[in-house]
């Protein structure tokens, strides 16, 4: 037994704000009903301004993000398909399975873990395809294994350097309603996302934001599915409804996070993020520490993905946190296990949960065995936080 609370420190499932859980709790509903689509339609075109996309189309299936990444390969491509894909940590390298399972010609590019996807490398090789053999490219916006943010636009600016036609798939899971993501803008065919990340919501959605060129691609497209069919969804998504039983809880949930969105506003929600992230990661760096991420124009400010000392297992530092101080961070990831351990800093967060965090992950170095200065990580990001103008040049300006 514990008091207080349990604090949630890891990439998702995220906490989710008081205001949400609340407006899940109502009854049950038919949804079938004639004001059905009263609260579901208006949840499609929120969702499009977080993707912010005007021309392209949003899907919401009872699932998770893996399913979303289904949906979005075996609606758009063809049996055999060659594709262009790049492993820069684990759910890159997830994505990369999944694609080889249902039968596409995966040509992957390797990574070390910490790199952003090879955007000079997907240049070459979409260069070298003259005749359009690859039919789709792979972005993962926001590697969680390894902390690393990696550059759509510039992939979209290789394929249109090269001329190349190829359907732009992008995971941003980690990434959507916390990190700037611009749809429209940087011509994304398929971005697919969850309900337990930056949406701040229980896991069960996942949602799916589809291009007019991947919608005209679907026509066409003969893979096998059944679940996750375009066509099923979007007849009965057009007044509202779903094909099999929505999960209508979520979607109370889901409208109440739109709100809280546009409230606080998409860009302050962006830029809260980076403030809170740069936080941790002065951290990070005044215990001598380094982040998974090779350099700091890789830095998500979703996740950071922290070396431990040679001399330390990180799984250890992971149990003291958990069993001596009530709090969940998340663990290294495949290779990475032991050697890491990662700080999820998206979504319903502020500075108070983050210097708890910060504190949290200081007492357990330290009981590991890790000879730091208790309050070095925590001091720092205090400087950080406590001069917060500092961080936002813009603001005396914008006051005067
Ligand atoms: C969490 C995550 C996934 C998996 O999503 P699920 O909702 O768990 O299926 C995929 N990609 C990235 C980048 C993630 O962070």
């Amino acid at each position: 037994m514990r008091n207080g609370h349990k604090h949630l420190f890891i990439p998702g499932p995220t906490n989710v704000p008081e205001p949400v859980r609340q407006a899940m709790n109502v009854p049950m509903q038919d949804m079938r009903a004639s004001d059905f689509g009263d609260l579901t339609l208006g949840l499609f075109e929120g969702m499009k301004s977080i993707l912010q996309t005007t021309t392209g189309e949003v899907m919401l299936f009872p699932g998770s993000g893996t399913g979303c990444w289904e949906a979005a390969i075996t609606n758009t491509l063809n049996p055999g398909d060659k594709v262009l894909m790049a492993r820069n940590g684990q759910f890159s390298t997830l994505w990369v399975e999944m694609a080889q399972r249902l039968g596409l010609d995966v040509e992957v590019v390797d990574v070390p873990w910490g790199a952003g996807m090879p955007v000079k490398e997907f240049s070459r090789v979409l260069g070298r395809d003259k005749d359009d053999k690859i039919k789709a490219v792979f972005v993962t916006h926001n590697e969680t294994a390894t902390g690393v943010t990696s550059n759509v636009s510039a992939v979209r600016k290789a394929l249109d350097e090269n001329f190349h036609d190829a359907l732009l798939f992008v995971d941003g899971v980690s990434s959507i309603g916390s990190l700037e993501f611009q749809m429209d803008t940087w011509e994304v065919d398929l971005i697919v996302t969850g309900s337990q990340k930056g949406l701040m919501l229980p896991a069960g959605l996942g949602i799916l934001g589809a291009s007019q060129k991947a919608l005209e691609a679907a026509k066409t497209s003969t893979m096998r599915r059944a679940y996750f069919e375009f066509e099923d969804m979007r007849k009965m998504n057009a007044d509202g409804y779903f094909p099999y039983t929505p999960p209508t809880q979520l979607f109370h949930g889901l409208r109440t996070s739109l709100d809280l969105i546009a409230e606080e506003g998409l860009e302050n929600v962006i830029e809260r993020h980076h403030r809170l992230a740069e936080g941790v990661r002065r951290a990070i760096s005044a215990w001598g520490l380094s982040l998974v991420a090779e350099h700091h124009t890789l830095y998500s400010n979703t996740v950071s993905a922290v070396r431990v000392p040679q001399d330390i297992d990180a799984r250890d530092v992971l149990r003291i946190a958990y069993e001596d101080f009530n709090t969940s961070f998340g663990s290294g990831l495949g290779p990475l296990a032991g050697k890491v351990f990662r700080i999820g800093h998206l979504g319903d967060l502020n500075e108070g949960m983050c210097l708890t965090a910060l504190s949290i992950v200081e007492m357990s170095l330290y009981r590991a065995g890790m000879p730091l200065q208790l309050g070095s990580g925590v001091g720092a990001a205090q400087a950080w936080y406590a001069t917060e103008d500092h961080a936002r040049p813009g603001l005396h300006i914008a006051a005067e």
